[in-house]
This record gives C-alpha cells, sequence and structure tokens, in this order.
C-alpha cells in the first residue's frame, strides 16, 4: 500500500481529484455527486448532534450493531423491495460506509492462504482488503465492450477451496447490472465449492431500467451470502459514511467481531438520519434512478459526439469509452493530461484490474455521469475539443 519511496500511495481517485482540483477542471473522476441529498435527513442529524444526551442527543456511542431504529428500517427496506425476511437484531450490522463493511467481512470471513475470487475490474478496496487479510485474490473476467462474465470464466475461477466470491452489482466501473443467468452461475459454482458470497450492492437503486436483482434473492444464496448496502450512494450522502451489511447470523457475528476493533461503532446521528431515508417512499427511490438516468444520457451522448466509443451503463454512476476509437492507446496515460488538456479528469479502467489484465482495458477511461445537468452540459463542450 506504500509507494516506491515509502510514502503512502494515494487512491487513483483521490490522485485524479487532486489533478482536476490543481487545474480547475470538471472531475468525472471519483464518484460522488455535486448536489447533496435531502434537506430533510441534514435536519434530523442536526438536531440529533443539537439535542443533549438522554433527550434526543446521538453524540455519544451509537450501539456496535447499529441505531436499533436503522436497524428495524434496513429491515423494513430490504423486505419492500426485495421480500427478504431478516431479523434486526440477527442479520443487520451497520457500518462507516460499505468500505468498512468490506473490510471487515473480508478480514472476518478471509485466512492467509485462502482464494478469494472477484470480478475484474473490481472496486478498489477488495483487492487491498485480500491483500491485508493474506489471501489469494484470483478473477473473473468482465470485458468491453459488454462486460458480461463467461461462464466458463465462471466456472474456472471458482475451484474448490475457493473462500469467498465477491460479487459486485450493479457494477463499479462498468455500469453492468448482472444478468439473472450469470448470478445463478455464480450462486450454483459457489454453493459447489462451498464457497461464502459477499455481494456489493451500494448501487441498489440506481439501476435505470427495472428493478434490481440482489444476490441473495436467487436460489440456493441467502444461507451463504452477506450484502453491503450504503446510504452514500442511496441519498448522495457519500461524506456521511453509513452503511450496512446483511446476512445469516452466523456471518453477520464473524463481521462483527471484526467491526468492534475497527470502529466500534458508527456516527449515531447520521444513522438517525438515514433510518428515515430507507423509510422514504418508493417515488423518492425511483427518483434517484431517473435522474442517473438523465446524467448518464447528457454524458453519453456528449462523449459519443466527440468521437469515443461508449458503453451503454445500465446503472450507478458511470459510463466506459473507449479512446482508441479516436487513436489514443493509452488511457491511463491520457487520463493524466485532460485535467490540464482538456479540463475534465476521468479515471483509467485499468486502474481496476490486476497488472496482468491491463492489456484488455488500457484503452478505456470510466467517465462519472452522477453530476447537476448544467456541469456534464459544460463537460460536453470541452469534449468536443478533443483532437
Ligand atoms: N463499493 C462500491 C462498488 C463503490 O463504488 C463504493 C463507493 N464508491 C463503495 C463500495 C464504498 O461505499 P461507501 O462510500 O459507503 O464506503
Ligand atoms: N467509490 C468512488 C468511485 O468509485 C470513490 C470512493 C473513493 O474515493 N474511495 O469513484
Amino acid at each position: 500500500l506504500l509507494g516506491a519511496d515509502g510514502s503512502i500511495k494515494p487512491t487513483i481517485f483521490e490522485e485524479l481529484t487532486a489533478l482536476a482540483l490543481e487545474h480547475g477542471a470538471i472531475n468525472l473522476g471519483q464518484g460522488f455527486p455535486d448536489t447533496d441529498g435531502p434537506e430533510e435527513l441534514k435536519r434530523i442529524a442536526e438536531r440529533s448532534i443539537r439535542s443533549a444526551f438522554g433527550d434526543g442527543g446521538l453524540n455519544q456511542y451509537a450501539p456496535g450493531l447499529g441505531l436499533p431504529a436503522l436497524r428495524d428500517s434496513i429491515v423494513d427496506h430490504q423486505r419492500r423491495f426485495y421480500g427478504r425476511d431478516l431479523d434486526a437484531g440477527r442479520n443487520v450490522l451497520v457500518t462507516t460506509g460499505a468500505t468498512e463493511g468490506i473490510a471487515a467481512s473480508i478480514l472476518a470471513l478471509v485466512s492467509p492462504g485462502d482464494r478469494v475470487v472477484t470480478l475484474s475490474p473490481f472496486y478498489d478496496s477488495y483487492a487491498a482488503m485480500i491483500g491485508l487479510a493474506g489471501g489469494e485474490h484470483a478473477t473473473v473476467g468482465m470485458r468491453w465492450p459488454d462486460f458480461a462474465p463467461a461462464d466458463e470464466e465462471i466456472d474456472a475461477a471458482i475451484t474448490a477451496g475457493t473462500r469467498l466470491v465477491i460479487v459486485n452489482t450493479p457494477h463499479n466501473p462498468t455500469g453492468t447490472a448482472l444478468s439473472r443467468g450469470t448470478l445463478e452461475r455464480i450462486v450454483s459454482r459457489a454453493a459447489e465449492v462451498g464457497a461464502l458470497i459477499l455481494s456489493d450492492e451500494v448501487y441498489e437503486h440506481l439501476v435505470f431500467d427495472g428493478p434490481h436483482l440482489p444476490v441473495a434473492a436467487i436460489e440456493g444464496a441467502a444461507e451463504r451470502t452477506l450484502t453491503l448496502g450504503s446510504a452514500g450512494k442511496t441519498f448522495s450522502l457519500t461524506g456521511w459514511k453509513v452503511g450496512w451489511v446483511t446476512g445469516p447470523a452466523e456471518l453477520i457475528t464473524a463481521v462483527r467481531s471484526v467491526k468492534q476493533f475497527l470502529s466500534y461503532s458508527s456516527g449515531g446521528p447520521f444513522q438517525a438520519a438515514v433510518a428515515q431515508g430507507l423509510a422514504y417512499d418508493d417515488a423518492y427511490f425511483r427518483g434517484q434512478a431517473d435522474r442517473l438516468r438523465a446524467g448518464r444520457d447528457v454524458l453519453v451522448a456528449a462523449l459519443r459526439s466527440a468521437g469515443l466509443t461508449v458503453s451503454d451503463p445500465a446503472a450507478g454512476y458511470f459510463a466506459i469509452a473507449d479512446v482508441s476509437s479516436l487513436g489514443f492507446e493509452d488511457a491511463s496515460a491520457l487520463a493524466y493530461r485532460l485535467p490540464e488538456e482538456l479540463g475534465i479528469a476521468a479515471i483509467p479502467v485499468s486502474a481496476f484490474v490486476q497488472p496482468h489484465e491491463a492489456r484488455h482495458y488500457s484503452s478505456l477511461l470510466r467517465f462519472a455521469f452522477c453530476k447537476r445537468e448544467d456541469v456534464l452540459q459544460e463537460a460536453a463542450e470541452r469534449l468536443k475539443r478533443l483532437p
């Protein structure tokens, strides 16, 4: 995790955000919205801070499992959207963002030498945490342009002795919502070899055409699957760092045994607000997906009219563009020049894969569309200057 000179190596997101700031570029690199989530939720958090202990104030340690009100709300939300039947006392753990849920789950379930399979490209923290746990990281490739994992690759990667399979749907960075067929293949293979599943579903409410399919809803998955959610994505409050893990009681206990020594408990005032947010009506959640779909349409059209070949993201914050259509070979080198030369930041997809896979992704850039429409329109203007 350190650079060659012993200094801390910033994540690719931090690195390109810093470059964007330095050059006043539009930051379509790091995925965060430029509009905050609901005012009402901010007021609830504020009230929980302003009030005194014993009088609605939540400034002292929250319970280690999470505020009961939030755990109840997570259970109701999972029942309402996915028909899952969870117990707030046994099947739910609140974490400091999904990031802590990923860390605590991997540290709880993976021992040195254990095989862990992820899709590739993969969210950067999976590889870091598998490394910290001493696991052996194998991948199932998702290849441009449709990014659908091949059944034979799933079967070949999830071998006997695999301890954990990390699924991510909707997927960062590709914007893919994995098909039922792919999820069934992964689950049946995991069941065959006795592997557990960690399913990162932080973009669950940002599926553009139709309902999100949770891994835990696939036959045979529930008893072996931990599922991750995040208020950051669902409520456009990425700085609040409220996430949750749901799943079988014995797995949640294992994850909690690690979480208690990572953070012990997570911020109470933010949890109180998110508890209210999860109870919003269906129209609120549909509105989030509609807003993101509009952003996708603006950005994808702009990238295409600039001459780039672009995938069709079905969900989430991101679109992938192939810069080889403009004659560029090395998207990574381009990503470091774009903030200064074009006034736009984007992330090279090669940052989300293992070094030996990088050649399959070397001409791809990830652009975020979780931005205001006027910002995306300005980005569209700047993209016209691409040679
Ligand atoms: N998983 C994925 C796939 C993500 O994209 C992100 C955030 N970008 C996270 C986890 C982390 O979520 P949080 O901010 O809640 O820690
Ligand atoms: N999840 C965000 C992304 O993929 C970034 C979060 C981070 O900076 N760690 O861009």
